[in-house]
């Protein structure tokens, strides 16, 4: 098959990691027989340096005609680079707001998986941590309370400010549809989160999501509170396969589940539209402490890459072949020096990139 893949490398650590996940792309070409022909975008601080704005109205054109977009990061030190005296809406994550912003993406996935190699970041007890964990969260991520009305008045010389959260039932189905067509593709549970004691966008949340559950008769639906979700992340996050939620909750619940997988440098992200179109990148930042010095983890980006190939491509095997190799080289004991422990070998970036394409 042939696609057209938009590479974002931007800024910081991302030239280094996007290099190393399109020699994994590269590889499951050879070695799958497909071809991928990719366009390179400037997003944020590179963008701003070549184009005096951190994204230009080609760059959204060419992510647009593009099957899927591969992004490293975006950004810089707040506090030295000069990208920061300009007012917010020039700077380097402006251009990211935007560009989400022009391509709909409406769904955000954020997968949390503990790897068995490095249960020791994990900081849960091994009790909790049982036989491990592997759950991706969908979040809603264009509505909800961060998109809503606001104000702040002053009434009767009392400072008052007031947030709406509104969902219509088209948000609620899209996202759900998109969560239920994921779990299809994993162990068929989704987790839907919601605070239906109180919220009546939540009860509408609920209904809708019943709704659409009627149309995928092999998925097991259960509702949780949210207040209950953050609760049985850190005391059974095994219970979890799919996890959906509005843009508040799962802005919360993404981060909570993150850090109990307790390696930053090892998370993936997608974020789709209503198509199968997504932008895909990994949770963490641009990292300008180790940018050049050629010791980043390439691992969240290439898991990136990998979800690309699953939910744009529909590459599952192809996917699963970039995952396997991921967790071949960790069993083999390589490490980058983020999640180094004592008898492992540490490697740099593109030995690490080297090492997971020989496993492809
Ligand atoms: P960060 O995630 O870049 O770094 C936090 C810490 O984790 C640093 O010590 C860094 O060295 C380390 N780290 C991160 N990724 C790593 C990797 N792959 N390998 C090894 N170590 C890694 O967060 P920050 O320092 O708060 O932000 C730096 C810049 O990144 C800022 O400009 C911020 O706005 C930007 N940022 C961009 C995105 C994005 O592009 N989506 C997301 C978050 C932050």
């Amino acid at each position: 098959m042939e696609y057209k893949i938009a590479l974002i490398p931007g800024d910081g650590i991302g030239p280094e990691i996007v290099g190393e996940a399109k020699k994994i792309l590269d590889r499951v070409c050879e070695k799958y027989g497909h071809k991928f022909n990719y366009e390179e975008v400037l997003l944020g601080g590179a963008s701003i340096d070549a184009c005096g704005v951190p994204l230009t109205q080609e760059a959204i054109d060419t992510a647009k005609s593009s099957d899927a977009v591969l992004m490293g990061s975006i950004g810089g030190d707040a506090k030295t680079s000069p990208w920061y005296k300009l007012e917010p809406s020039k700077r380097p994550e402006a251009g990211l707001l935007a560009i989400r912003k022009a391509l709909n993406l409406f769904a955000n996935l954020r997968p949390a998986y503990l790897y068995e190699e490095l249960k020791g970041a994990c900081p849960l007890k091994e009790e909790v941590i049982g036989d491990g964990f592997d759950m991706i969260i969908v979040r809603e991520l264009t509505g909800g309370l961060y998109f809503g009305e606001r104000k702040t008045v002053e009434e009767n010389g009392v400072r008052k400010a007031v947030d709406t959260l509104t969902y219509d039932e088209k948000e609620i189905r899209r996202i759900a549809v998109k969560a239920f067509e994921i779990a299809g593709k994993r162990r068929k549970k989704v987790t839907s989160v919601d605070k239906a004691n109180v919220l009546d966008s939540s009860r509408l949340w609920r209904k809708v999501v019943e709704e659409v559950a009627a149309d995928y008769p092999d998925i097991t639906l259960e509702h949780m509170l949210v207040d209950n979700c953050a609760m049985q992340l850190v005391h059974n996050p095994g219970q979890f396969d799919v996890i959906l939620t509005e843009n508040m909750f799962g802005d919360i619940l993404s981060d909570e589940a993150s850090m109990v997988t307790g390696s930053i440098g090892m998370l993936s992200s997608a974020s789709l539209n209503e198509t199968k179109f997504g932008l895909y990148e990994p949770s963490h930042g641009s990292a300008p402490d180790i940018a050049g010095k050629g010791i980043a983890n390439p691992i969240a980006t290439i898991l990136s890459a990998a979800m690309m190939l699953r939910f744009s491509l529909d590459l599952d095997k192809e996917a699963d072949a970039v995952e396997a190799a991921v967790q071949q080289v960790l069993k083999e004991g390589y490490r980058t020096v983020d999640i180094m422990s004592e008898g492992m070998k540490e490697v740099g970036t593109k030995e690490m990139g080297d090492l997971i394409a020989e496993r492809i």
